[in-house]
C-alpha cells in the first residue's frame, strides 16, 4: 500500500529571497519523495474552510488575516509578510493537515509535506505560524467523531505552546512536548506532559527519554495521534540547541511511527521546524518522517 501524502504547490509563498525561513523546502521535499519513489501521486488539499478554521481560531483573527487587517504587532510576531501567497499558503497547509488526518484513519498512517505550525494560538499567530494546522485538524476529527482521545506528540526543538494553550481545558486531547529548555518560546506554556532538554543533548539520551515516554502511550488511552516531527533538533540546525545526528532523527521517526502503527493507533505526521545550515540535508531530514511511515505500509 502506498503511503498517503498530501502536497500542494501553494505551500510555497513569496516571503522575500533573503528571508530566514527556508520556504523552498516544501517543493524540494515533494520532489525528493518522488525521486526516492516514496510517493507516486500526492493527494491535493483544498484551502481550509472558515467553518473548520473556526474550531481552533477566533473569527476576528481569521478575518484579520484574510482581509490583511491584522495588527502590525502580530504580523511581526508571525515573522512573515501578510501577502496573498502567505495567506493562501496558511489556508492550504492547514487544509493539507486536515486531509492527511482523515486519510490516516483508513491507512493507519498519512503525512503532510508541510504543517506543524505549533506556535499559533487561538487569537493570534507567532513564530512563522499563521494558523495552527494540527489544532484545527484535531478539532475537526473530534467534531466529526472520527477520534475521541487524541495525542499531540511534539518532538520539535521548540515547545508546541500553541496547542498546549488551545487544548489546556480539553480532556479529549493530550499534549506532549519534548523540546529544548533554552529555545523559543522563552516563556513556555504548560502541556499535559513537557520534557525539557538541556542544551547539546546527544542521540543516546534523547532516544532513551523518548522510548520511556512512548511506552506510556497505548490504545487504552488514545485512538489517534498527531506527530510533529521537527528536524530542528539536528546538530547543524541554525536555531536548535540540541546535538541529534542524521541517524538519531531516523531512529526517532522509526520509533514513533512503529510504536503507534503496531498499536493500531492512526498517526498523522507533519513536518514541524527545520532550519539546517545545509539545505539539501534539511530536505533529506524532513523526508525521514515519510520514509519511516512508507516502510510500514
Ligand atoms: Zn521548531
Amino acid at each position: 500500500m502506498e503511503l498517503p501524502v498530501v502536497n500542494h504547490k501553494d505551500y510555497f509563498a513569496k516571503i522575500g529571497d533573503d528571508h530566514k525561513f527556508p520556504i523552498n523546502k516544501f517543493a524540494e521535499l515533494a520532489k525528493f519523495l518522488k525521486k526516492e519513489k516514496i510517493v507516486k501521486k500526492f493527494h491535493t488539499p483544498y484551502p481550509c474552510s472558515n467553518e473548520t478554521l473556526m474550531r481552533a481560531h477566533s473569527e476576528n483573527y481569521i478575518k484579520d488575516v484574510k482581509n490583511k487587517t491584522l495588527d502590525i504587532r502580530i504580523i511581526k510576531k508571525i515573522g512573515f509578510p501578510l501577502v496573498d501567497s502567505v495567506i493562501q499558503r496558511s489556508l492550504v497547509a492547514t487544509g493539507g493537515t486536515v486531509l492527511a488526518s482523515k486519510l490516516a484513519i483508513d491507512s493507519g498512517l498519512a503525512c503532510n509535506t508541510a504543517g506543524g505550525s505549533h506556535h499559533a494560538n487561538y487569537h493570534e499567530g507567532a513564530g512563522y505560524c499563521v494558523f495552527n494546522d494540527v489544532a484545527v485538524a484535531t478539532q475537526y476529527l473530534l467534531n466529526k467523531e472520527l477520534a475521541s482521545n487524541i495525542l499531540i506528540l511534539y518532538l520539535d526543538v521548540h515547545q508546541g505552546n500553541g496547542n498546549s494553550d488551545i487544548f489546556k481545558d480539553n480532556r479529549n486531547v493530550f499534549t506532549f512536548s519534548m523540546h529544548s529548555k533554552s529555545n523559543y518560546p522563552a516563556k513556555k506554556s504548560m502541556s499535559d506532559l513537557d520534557i525539557e532538554l538541556e542544551d547539546n543533548m546527544e542521540d543516546e539520551k534523547y532516544l532513551e527519554l523518548l522510548k520511556t515516554c512512548l511506552n506510556k502511550f497505548n490504545k487504552d488511552n488514545f485512538d489517534y495521534v498527531f506527530y510533529i516531527a521537527g528536524v530542528d533538533i539536528h546538530f547543524n540546525d541554525r536555531l536548535g540547541k540540541l546535538k541529534i545526528t542524521d541517524d538519531g532523527i531516523k531512529e526517532r521517526d522509526e520509533l514513533v511511527t512503529e510504536n503507534f502503527f503496531s498499536k493500531k493507533i492512526p498517526l498523522c505526521g507533519v513536518l514541524g521546524g527545520g532550519y539546517n545550515k545545509d539545505f539539501n540535508k534539511l530536505v533529506e531530514l524532513h523526508a525521514s518522517l515519510h520514509q519511516s511511515c512508507a516502510k510500514l505500509l
